[in-house]
């Protein structure tokens, strides 16, 4: 082992919550060191990849106005923004995850969220207005819904550039290529933590760590073992470094399991897509969303879901899952040439993979599907499809009838060529299971008492989502929680004290 090092913070991780927790201890005071798994060109975590919608509690445009000081008096007035509350937030929040949200952890994230942000624009972080994706123009006005009119400038690239100029600028000292293996616990509290980096095993000497080092999304063996075998399959979405490492450290000197081990954020994406994702290539290029326009078929040809059973919104994360459970994994979204200009602007990316035919029978021809199976599925849909008015931007009723399982809006028959079929596969986002903490991001042990010096934040705490996940909640808990995790660890770094007894 390496001669050992001394910091009074080590914070595992470099992805949003990782930076706001380091940021934060330096605030508060301490020597800090970050350490991050990945080389230079692979770090930021899945922050890195998010599209930077950032969920906030906010009671008026001029709190909007606060967070993002460039929005001119001309643009404020074309605007109509609704107030997205913090019982709104809360709500949205228990709605999503069937009432199983933790209350405390719910609260804090929701009540802190708005100071945390102002407090991510005073480091720098900018924001812009969430227009494409949370907008759409009426008589002149844009009019916003949805309670997330907010992302960074430049996706998760930009905040985190941002996050990572800041570090740098307060002078906190980051080790790349250095995984975090080990917490060195000794008399009840942490005294250190191992480190691999460069071949070498380092101990870093220091009294608090800050675990924000993700979930265990990018892990095949704790995926099938929490989730399913089928979950191996899964294409990771973000950062390949996610292995719970730092949950299974926390686990390791006495920590609590917390929050739904078999769930996680997933969504249908390209069969093609690369096996985790590609730091050369962020954002969200991969998804395919216009399935409620589609049918969907499996590799022996048979439909498995009603694609059209609602807006998008409420099915994506669920058909993921769904398509998982295929034979091969795979499932083809199926389109004509009247459909296919309709298509969100994902499928005309050049990462794009597709079959195109003039007639099905050919495009079956060129799919490695049960084709006779595949073309009387299709045959028994255009039969079952029932007149009415066909309007994509709302639930049309325009359904199926006699096939299992049914099509309940937007079915139109698949008649015209050119055919189309885009293979999709299951993409993971994030696991929800995690580590328990307290309000403080202080970390539990099986007693529900906080084991001295050990705080996390983040993707890797538990308790906060369960099932599905309000948008935009990922990266305002890392902040929330990272920022909390940060200064109650140079709290405790510096006074040896229970930080709980502080809030
Ligand atoms: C494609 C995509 C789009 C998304 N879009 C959004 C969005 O628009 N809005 C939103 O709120 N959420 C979004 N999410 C979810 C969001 O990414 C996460 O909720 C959030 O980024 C998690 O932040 P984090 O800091 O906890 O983890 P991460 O950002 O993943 O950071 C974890 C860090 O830990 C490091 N690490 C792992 N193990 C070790 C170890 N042993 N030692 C040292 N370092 C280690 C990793 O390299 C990484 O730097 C998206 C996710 C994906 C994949």
């Amino acid at each position: 082992m390496m001669k050992a090092e001394k910091y009074d913070v080590v914070v595992v991780g470099a992805g949003n919550a990782a930076l706001c927790a380091a940021i934060s201890a330096k605030e508060g005071g301490a020597r800090v060191l970050v350490l991050e798994r990945g080389p230079v060109e692979k770090r930021g975590g899945n922050s890195f990849f998010t599209d930077g919608a950032i969920r906030v509690a906010y009671n008026d445009l001029n709190a909007i106005k606060n967070i993002i000081p460039d929005l001119t008096e001309k643009q404020s007035e074309s605007i109509v923004m609704p107030a997205y509350t913090e019982s709104d937030y809360y709500g949205d929040l228990m709605r999503v995850t069937g009432g199983r949200s933790n209350p405390e952890l719910a609260l804090q994230l929701v009540s802190k969220s708005y100071e945390t942000v102002v407090w991510m624009r005073d480091q720098g972080i900018k924001f812009e207005l969430n227009e494409e994706n949370q907008s759409f123009l009426q008589d002149g006005k844009r009019i916003f819904w949805g309670g997330l009119p907010i992302k960074t400038e430049d996706k998760g690239v930009g905040l985190m550039r941002r996050l990572f100029a800041r570090t740098e600028e307060m002078g906190i000292d980051v080790w790349y290529g250095a995984r975090a293996v080990e917490l060195v616990l000794e008399r009840d509290a942490i005294t250190g933590i191992v480190v691999e980096k460069d071949h070498e095993v380092v101990k870093v000497e220091t009294s608090g760590v800050v675990l924000a080092c993700g979930g265990f999304e990018a892990n095949k063996e704790m995926r099938s073992e929490n989730m399913g075998d089928e979950w191996e399959a899964a294409i990771v979405r973000g950062t390949e470094f996610n292995t719970g490492d730092g949950i299974s450290m926390a686990l390791a000197v006495g920590a609590q399991k917390f929050g739904q081990w078999s769930g996680c954020h997933s969504i249908g994406t390209d069969y093609n897509a690369p096996k985790v994702g590609d730091f050369t290539k962020p954002g969200d290029i991969f998804k395919k969303h216009s399935y409620p326009y589609s049918i969907m078929l499996n590799n022996e040809g048979k439909r498995f879901v009603d694609e059209g059973a609602d807006l998008r919104n409420y099915t994506y994360a669920k058909y993921g899952r769904e398509v998982l459970k295929q034979p091969g994994y795979v499932a083809y979204q199926i389109y004509d040439a009247q459909v296919r200009p309709m298509l969100r602007k994902e499928y005309d990316l050049e990462e794009a993979t597709y079959y195109t035919a003039d007639t099905l029978a050919e495009l079956a021809g060129s799919l490695p599907v049960n084709q006779k199976q595949f073309l009387k599925t299709i045959e028994d849909y255009n039969n079952a499809v029932q007149d009415g008015e066909y309007r994509p931007a709302e639930k049309d009723g325009k359904g199926t009838k006699g096939i299992t399982p049914p099509k309940s809006n937007w079915a139109l028959r698949i008649e015209q060529g050119p055919f189309y079929a885009f293979p999709v596969t299951c993409g993971i986002t994030f696991s929800f299971g995690g580590l328990q903490v307290d309000a403080t991001g202080h970390v539990l042990d099986k007693e529900e008492q906080p084991i001295r010096g050990l705080f996390a934040a983040g993707e890797m705490i538990g308790g906060i989502f369960y099932e599905n996940y309000p948008g935009g909640s990922g990266l305002m808990s890392g902040a929330v929680f990272g920022k909390l995790a940060g200064s109650s660890a140079a709290h405790y770094t510096k006074e040896k004290v229970d930080p709980i007894k502080h809030y």
